[in-house]
């Protein structure tokens, strides 16, 4: 019977350990779908090394299949290759000075009137600055986007060196109490020498503690190429990923991430001004794996001990006589599922409230313990055995008290027949009020 209990137990608390035939199974549907989400693939072969490696001999939780455990991971291994949290905009100086680069139609000018919302909702006194001179009609479009977030625009027209604009502009914000500085620059259609000199030129003369690169999600694997590039020209501080309000999923943030190392900051998702968020990399991961519903199945697993494993412990217990020794058995398997009034509260016919404060901590566990272990065989088979002599010794060898022993039998003995007539117990519990 004891062991029946046993298996029950281990059914509740695990299915084991994860073996390579599970992860190659689960790894196969993961590789697919980094691939699918424009994930570089030499990161994928890494990535999925990485991931079988932590998973191989690793627990698999109750209440997951083996694959799900696998995806449980590959999750928090992709979280944890973005970021461990969000990155936030480092600006120190006054006034604070923000570069935004990245190549034409990236959506430099959009974020910069994005990025000034954003600041000036956090109580900040923003000035966008107009350094594009090139592409025609640039400086109205900065002066738009400026007027709809209510954010000053400085502009010296086209055809001043934007260079000294930018100076200018900084400058201005300085004489006028604005604490942040956006740099509106220019892009090309490519890389080019130009447009880097330029960019590193104005790095030299206003040394912008911010130096943002912009990239289009839908460019996916060229993204990586891109932001490459420029982080060797220029020591990017961060990156800002748009158009993501399109069916990209995002794998270039991850590709970034991890040939790179530059965070990503921010991520906008469609034209409009208030478009922007902080990136977080939890959300971009389950975004990037496309596996919502199998996230979410796991993440209700991890908060709730299975209702099915619920009413198979129910039937086993319905019929079970123990021991002292299988009562510590299951307290131990009982304390490392977690609050027992929660596991036993999910049992159908059982009154969760009635089980207020019926729990465990490792003190009082570690009693009990010592108290059963301080019982010879025979007493912990047949406990009524235990006279007044009897639990004096108990209480001397477990440095415990005879009322302490006594207590512990009377729990042992209510849980006993609680056991039998498991099905009235919702009612009896109330009145017994159980305390462990
Ligand atoms: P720039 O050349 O880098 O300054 O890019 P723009 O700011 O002018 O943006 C180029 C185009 O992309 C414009 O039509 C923007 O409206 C659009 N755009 C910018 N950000 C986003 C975004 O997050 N989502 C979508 N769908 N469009 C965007
Ligand atoms: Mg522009």
């Amino acid at each position: 019977l004891s062991e029946k209990l046993q298996s029950t137990l281990k059914n509740l608390t695990g299915k084991g350990r994860l073996t390579e035939k599970d992860i190659d199974a689960a790894m196969r549907e993961v590789k697919l779908a980094l691939l699918e989400a424009d994930v570089n693939f030499k990161v994928v072969k890494q990535f999925v090394k990485t991931v079988k490696e932590r998973s191989i001999g690793s627990d698999v939780m109750e209440s997951l299949t083996p694959g799900q455990q696998v995806i449980k991971i590959v999750n928090e291994e992709l979280t944890s290759m973005m970021g461990t949290g969000e990155s936030q905009l480092e600006l120190k100086s006054r006034p604070g000075i923000i570069m935004m680069c990245g190549l034409q139609g990236a959506g430099k000018t959009t974020t910069s009137a994005k990025l000034a919302k954003h600041l000036k909702k956090k109580g900040k006194k923003p000035l966008l600055v107009a350094c594009d001179v090139y592409r025609p009609a640039a400086i109205k479009q900065l002066q738009v986007v400026g007027s709809q977030v209510e954010v000053e625009v400085f502009t010296l027209g086209d055809k001043v060196n934007p260079v000294d604009i930018a100076k200018a502009g900084v400058e201005y914000a300085k004489k006028n109490g604005l604490d942040t500085v956006l740099l509106d620059t220019a892009g090309r259609l490519h890389i080019d020498e130009a447009l880097m000199e330029e960019l590193q030129k104005i790095v030299q003369e206003v040394s912008p503690e911010e130096i943002l690169l912009v990239l289009d999600a839908m460019t996916g694997q060229d993204a990586v190429n891109v932001a490459d590039t420029f982080d060797d020209q220029l020591k990017l501080t961060g990156v800002v990923l748009t158009k993501l309000d399109g069916d990209t999923r995002g794998g270039a943030a991850l590709s970034i991430r991890a040939v790179t190392e530059v965070p990503i900051k921010f991520i906008a998702m469609g034209e409009k001004l208030d478009q922007i968020e902080v990136f977080h990399p939890d959300r971009m991961a389950s975004r990037i794996l496309g596996m919502g519903d199998v996230l979410s199945l796991i993440e209700k697993a991890q908060a709730n001990v299975d209702e099915q494993k619920a009413k198979e412990l129910e039937a086993k217990l319905r019929n079970q006589t123990f021991t002292l020794d299988d009562f510590l058995d299951q307290m131990e398997q009982m304390r490392n599922l977690g609050p027992l009034d929660e596991l036993l509260g999910m049992i159908p016919g059982m009154d969760s409230k009635a089980l207020k404060g019926v729990s465990l901590d490792n003190k009082e566990f570690a009693h009990v313990e010592a108290i059963i272990k301080s019982m010879t065989r025979q007493e912990r088979e047949k406990p009524e055995i235990i006279d007044m002599s009897r639990r004096k010794r108990i209480a001397k060898g477990s440095g415990t008290s005879p009322v302490e022993v006594n207590r512990l039998l009377k729990q042992f003995k209510d849980i006993k027949k609680m056991m039998k007539q498991f099905g009235a117990m919702g009612k009896q519990m109330k009145k017994r009020k159980m305390r462990l």
